[in-house]
């Protein structure tokens, strides 16, 4: 790692341990948003590090974020949610942005600590993206938006929405051509923010369903251009899915970190539990499941910051990320015995925390179509 690498990664596991970790609980008993926390992050300049210079950014590549990422999902992956979330929220106009875009709607980010989300899935199409039923119809310099999504990130602390509608309502046309992606200022009227989901896991984190009725956007709200929404918005779950990764990568250091720790202190049968085999042995798996983790998802990093196309190294990462960080918290439960099975010990809040992993940001199966599509692909070609 670069000296910068080297002290960006320090500040975001400094700020993790003495700063998130004796809070965490709390925000996840509590569901409330931890927007000290996300302040905090913002002034240590641990947010918005994708942003280009030229908005007020750090320009960093996804390798260089994902260190941050690592260290601030120990702490509490709810808390990394939402920070994520904004960074997909903003990747799109990062891919796909004018200059003026990006100037206006990513320098705003790094003005104040702010948050924006990415408004893709919908109640009937969530690893369907060509399946979304939001409709952008265009009239005169205008586009009049009506819909519904669901699931969104930071859905009622966004100041500004990435959206996908469909702009050609002929069936006929393909996804990469039928979908415009949309910067929508949160509060447009006609946007109707629902209530927060009280989720298994990363409760802290502010999920919700939002209603568009008749939004109007202008037209120089379009990223890149009409038709090319699909593509915008697939890139921009590419190129943040190792960071998705690292968070999961995070988690399940620190499951691996609490059971050892448990396993020198706790005792059974006159020994400490780290003297018993069967239980250095679950360690040890722990330990090499991670460390396979995590040597996976910088592969993919790597990848897109090399400027190549990264999917089928961005799908690896993903989906050993978030089964590994599945296993991992539920081994560390184990452990702990039944002490693993309540909230005043920390790894119960790790198990439900772990889940999403498996789900969001496309879920373990559509990972796997991925690679078996892009490994499939390399033998015809
Ligand atoms: C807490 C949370 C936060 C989220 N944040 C956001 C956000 O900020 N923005 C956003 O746009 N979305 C967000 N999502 C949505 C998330 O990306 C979707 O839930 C996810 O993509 C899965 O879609 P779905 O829930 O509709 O499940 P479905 O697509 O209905 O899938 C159901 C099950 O079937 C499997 N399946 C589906 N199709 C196939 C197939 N072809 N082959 C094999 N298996 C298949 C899936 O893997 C899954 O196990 C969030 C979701 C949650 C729960």
């Amino acid at each position: 790692l670069t000296a910068q690498q080297k002290e960006f990664q320090d500040t975001a596991r400094k700020f993790a341990r003495e700063e998130i970790i004796p809070v965490a609980a709390e925000y996840d008993r509590t569901c409330e948003f931890p927007a000290a926390l996300i302040k905090r992050a913002w002034e240590l300049g641990l947010m918005n590090t994708h942003v280009p210079k030229g908005c007020g950014g750090l320009g960093f590549g996804i390798c260089d974020a994902s260190l941050i990422t690592e260290e601030l999902a120990y702490g509490c992956t709810g808390v990394h949610a939402v920070i994520e979330a904004s960074s997909l929220g903003q990747m799109p106009v990062v891919i796909g942005g004018t200059d003026e875009q990006q100037k206006k709607y990513l320098g705003r980010m790094t003005e104040q600590p702010r948050t924006c989300a990415f408004c893709v899935t919908e109640p009937g199409a969530g690893s369907d993206v060509a399946g979304l039923q939001t409709r952008a119809e265009k009239k005169g310099d205008e586009y009049v938006i009506n819909g519904q999504k669901t699931w969104i990130t930071n859905g009622g602390k966004a100041n500004w929405y990435f959206l996908l509608a469909r702009t050609d309502s002929d069936p006929k046309v393909p996804a990469s051509k039928a979908f415009t992606g949309f910067i929508v200022e949160a509060d447009t009227p006609g946007i109707q923010i629902g209530k927060k989901e009280i989720n298994m896991g990363q409760r802290c984190s502010d999920t919700r369903g939002i209603i568009f009725e008749d939004v109007v956007v202008p037209k120089e709200k379009v990223l890149l251009g009409e038709g090319t929404g699909f593509k915008i918005a697939m890139g921009a779950l590419d190129k943040t899915r190792p960071l998705v990764a690292a968070g999961a990568v995070g988690l399940g250091q620190r499951a691996l970190d609490e059971a050892t720790k448990y396993a020198l202190e706790r005792k059974t049968f006159g020994r400490p539990l780290v003297e018993h085999q069967a239980v250095s042995f679950l360690l040890a798996e722990m330990a090499m499941k991670v460390e396979l983790a995590r040597m996976s998802y910088p592969r993919a990093a790597w990848e897109i910051d090399s400027g190549r196309h990264s999917s089928y190294h961005d799908s690896i990462g993903k989906a050993l990320a978030g089964d590994i960080a599945n296993q991992l918290a539920s081994d560390a439960v184990q452990v702990f015995g039944g002490n693993g099975c309540n909230s005043e010990f920390p790894v119960e809040k790790l198990m439900r925390d772990a889940k999403i992993y498996q789900i969001y940001g496309g879920t373990t199966q559509i990972q796997r179509l991925v690679i078996a599509r892009e490994h499939i692909n390399k033998y015809k070609n």
